[in-house]
């Protein structure tokens, strides 16, 4: 694999999510040799996916070169590629390129789509997980649009008109908000022959409520935000099955649609290679101690989504969001640097900074600590709070600026189909598709 044996202990990061960034950020000027893999040659900010796949944002504001990110350090190396196998008697990675020795070795893989071992959703609908994935929804939904346009059958109008979210988390939430602004301030401009009221936006959810994880009150604002875009909230409502055509539900509901999104859940990402008391496999996450080491093995470490790190204020581990990933790899790099000294490491503790959605302009909920808020206020720390965490200035200064552009003209700027979508776009990664056999319930 052509990486040089520099006598420095060689820790093997694999991916470049928000966990294995913030860790190797805090192993800039030590003595190690840092080798990162990952199957994407850039960092994903995937909490604004949304806006590619709405036509917001282009992909490349959220998305940063993992070299550029680390050219700084001494002994880093990138690979671009799949890691599929770690043999744990040996200390090797096997992966698309090749195999490689590691001293230490982190597991930082996130997470991936869960569509709860049903096949036919699998197949048929539309994953957000990924930028090409985003791609893959924004072309859909603007062909879409481009053949309602010109179809004098009212029914099939209907149908490619009939935009369907599965799961009210913060991402079908926002989707969701999206879409009903997109009608409101492109279709009126851009297809005066589609009429308005034809275009329907459904957001389904299972439990009682939009974004469960957040408190009851910000919850009930963000429902009424999204009625008042005129997003079709049906709650405790289950879905069985997507055909490519209708969406059914468990109760009997169907919704005729030629967009399908599937925003409902995800599992864990782990490679194959580790198993047993190590990888809980009801939620394919791999159990740790408090420093982030896994279970059963002295060298190897996990971190982000992919770890689970029971408390008494966790029993499941923590949530899967950005900022556990971040603070367990800042905690786990700075106790490398321990481990380096022969220090005492520290434990690691979560520091829970809030909770936020945006469901349009003005439109945001926020729950920090006791404060649960809804409004423009919201939404411009909202905003803020993206802008501070995207990787790279350059990529800050544009989202800024199309974001106020955005809220001048009422426009989604990006409204472009580059690769027209076809089902079973070649771009969907195999292990995204592997998910399938998943039996977890988000
Ligand atoms: C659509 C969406 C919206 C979200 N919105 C929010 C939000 O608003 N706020 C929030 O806090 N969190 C949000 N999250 C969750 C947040 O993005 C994750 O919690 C966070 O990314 C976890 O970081 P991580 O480093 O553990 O994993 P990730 O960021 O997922 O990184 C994992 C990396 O590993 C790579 N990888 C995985 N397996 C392999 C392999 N076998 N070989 C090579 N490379 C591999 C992947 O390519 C990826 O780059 C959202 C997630 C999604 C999908």
């Amino acid at each position: 694999m052509n990486i040089p044996e520099t006598g420095l202990p060689r820790i093997v990061v694999i991916g470049g999510g928000f966990a294995g960034i913030s860790f190797i950020k805090q192993l800039r000027k030590q003595k190690v040799q840092i080798v990162l893999f990952d199957r994407h040659n850039y960092h994903t900010f995937q909490p604004l996916l949304y806006q590619v796949s709405t036509a917001g944002l282009e992909p490349d504001s959220i998305a940063y070169p993992l070299r550029k990110i680390f050219r700084r350090n001494i002994d880093f190396h990138f690979r671009l590629a799949e890691v599929e196998n770690i043999n744990t008697e040996n200390n090797t990675i096997e992966t698309s390129i090749g195999s490689l020795k590691y001293d230490y070795l982190v597991l930082a893989t996130g997470t991936r789509t869960n569509f709860f071992g049903n096949e036919s959703i699998a197949e048929n609908s539309m994953p957000m997980k990924t930028v090409p994935q985003a791609l893959n929804i924004r072309s859909l939904i603007l062909q879409n649009i481009e053949k309602a346009d010109i179809t004098p059958d009212e029914v099939e109008r209907k149908r490619l008109l009939n935009f369907v979210i599965a799961g009210a988390g913060p991402t079908g939430v926002e989707l969701a908000g999206a879409l009903a602004e997109f009608r409101k301030g492109i279709l009126e401009n851009d297809y005066p022959s589609l009429d308005e009221d034809e275009m329907h936006v459904h957001l389904i959810e299972g439990q009682d409520r939009v974004l469960p994880p957040m408190s009851e009150k910000v919850s009930k604002k963000a429902q009424h935000f999204l009625e008042k875009l005129g997003v079709q909230v049906h709650l405790k409502t289950l879905i069985s099955d997507f055909d490519g055509e209708t969406v059914t539900t468990k109760d009997g509901k169907k919704f005729h649609t030629a967009t399908f999104i599937w925003a409902a859940g995800v599992t864990g990402a782990p490679v194959k290679g580790i198993n047993g008391e190590a990888l809980v496999e009801k939620a394919n996450r791999y159990s740790v101690d408090q420093f982030n080491k896994v279970n059963g093995f002295e060298n190897i470490y996990a971190l982000g989504d992919i770890a689970l790190m029971k408390s008494e204020k966790y029993p499941k581990g923590h949530p899967q969001v950005a900022q556990p990933a971040i603070q367990q790899g800042e905690n786990l790099g700075k106790n490398f640097k321990k481990i380096l000294k022969g220090d005492k490491l520290e434990p690691f503790k979560y520091f829970d900074k809030g909770t936020m959605a945006t469901v349009g302009r003005n439109k945001a909920v926020v729950d920090i600590g006791k404060m649960h808020f809804g409004g423009a206020f919201a939404w411009f720390l909202w905003m803020f709070v993206h802008l501070w965490f995207l990787v790279g200035f350059r990529n800050r200064v544009i989202t800024f600026f199309n974001w106020t552009y955005s809220y001048i003209n009422y426009d989604r700027a990006a409204r472009l189909i580059i690769r027209p979508y076809k089902k079973k776009s070649p771009s969907l990664h195999k292990e995204e598709e592997a998910a399938v056999s998943s039996s977890v319930e988000a």
